[in-house]
């Protein structure tokens, strides 16, 4: 079967639909190289702790800790202990854990820390999750439920599948691989200590994998890049280069082995978006990248991401644009 949505299959005929995607394809490879193309988001899109709405105005009202999580109150609601998906746990989910010593390979002494966004147990610990911290440029809520998709499937479930199919990849590639959470802990971690992680690992590579909530009809991944920031602890000069060096062989590699195009809804076509309100990108030290790997709320994404074989493409996408930035 295909697991890709007919908008985005490849073309039969190399006349018609394939030279569009070519020439995205191109100009998001050379935009990512020549630093154009790159766009500040202004909202609608899901992130590392609150969606933009509440990013975009840090004073808005929070959910209350009594309000129930639910699949459908909005896309950083997710519902969080639901598997609409329907997909086994594969093999690469049972991989070694990060603490397993690195096979030899070319990515050997290298770190590479995955951030799976949200937490699949978030809707139990709102009050935990709605704490505020300070990501330096401002406060907003410590972490979020995320979205999931009309059927139920999680955010949380989703970033943890690819995080674990990234991790089996890039350890095949002896890289010593360290995830920020694997359902090991309540709830969290708060997107400053996603940050901290990262930073405290040395790595050499960090990608926080979400996936968005948008609204039906957008469709894409987009890689959303740091912007140049300095205020409090947040000082994001030294890591804007090789994050956008990473981000952009991330989107190029997705592209390539997942078939799927860039956003058609934010980043104009190029799949690289630049964002300064994101405490889990503000806060790195090292280069850091995140990626909305599609839309949950749009049913022909939602196909994608709920598709194992999909997920399993996508994580490769991923993991080649790490080992092709890592190894320059
Ligand atoms: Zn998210």
């Amino acid at each position: 079967m295909s697991y890709t949505g007919p908008d985005f299959d490849p073309p039969p005929n190399p006349r018609s639909r394939r030279r569009p995607l070519t020439v995205a394809v191109a100009a998001l490879v050379c935009g990512g190289l020549l630093g154009w193309g790159v766009y500040a988001a202004t909202g609608g899109t899901d992130d590392d702790g609150a969606g933009a709405r509440a990013e975009g105005s840090p004073s808005a009202p929070s959910r209350t800790p009594s309000q129930p999580a639910s699949p459908s109150a909005g896309d950083t609601e997710g519902s969080g202990d639901t598997e609409g998906g329907g997909d086994e746990e594969s093999p690469a989910s049972r991989a070694p854990s990060a603490s397993a010593p690195a096979a030899a390979g070319p990515l050997k002494g290298k770190v590479v820390v995955i951030d799976p966004g949200h937490n699949p147990a978030n809707f139990r610990h709102t009050a935990e999750i709605n704490r505020q911290v300070d990501v330096g440029t401002h406060r907003k809520e410590c972490d979020t439920t995320g979205t999931s998709t009309d059927d139920g499937y999680a955010e949380a479930e989703f970033t943890l599948d690819v995080a674990h199919r990234m991790r089996a990849n890039l350890q095949k590639q002896g890289a010593t691989v360290k995830l920020t959470q694997d359902r090991d802990r309540p709830y969290g971690p708060c997107v400053d200590e996603r940050a901290r992680i990262g930073n405290a690992a040395k790595a050499d590579a960090v990608v926080s994998i979400h996936a968005d909530g948008s609204g039906a009809g957008n469709r894409g991944f987009h890689v959303i890049l740091p912007g140049s920031v300095h205020e409090g602890e947040a000082d994001t000069r030294a890591i804007v280069g090789p994050s956008s060096e990473l981000g952009a062989r991330i989107a190029g590699s997705f592209v390539r082995v997942t078939g799927t195009a860039p956003s058609n809804y934010i980043g104009g076509g190029t799949g690289l978006v630049t964002r300064k309100d994101l405490g889990g990108l503000n806060l790195s030290t090292v280069p850091k990248v995140f990626i909305e790997c599609g839309n949950m709320r749009d049913g022909k994404d939602a196909a994608l991401l709920t598709s194992a074989a999909w997920r399993q493409k996508a994580a490769q996408g991923v993991s080649e644009g790490i080992v092709s930035f890592l190894r320059g």
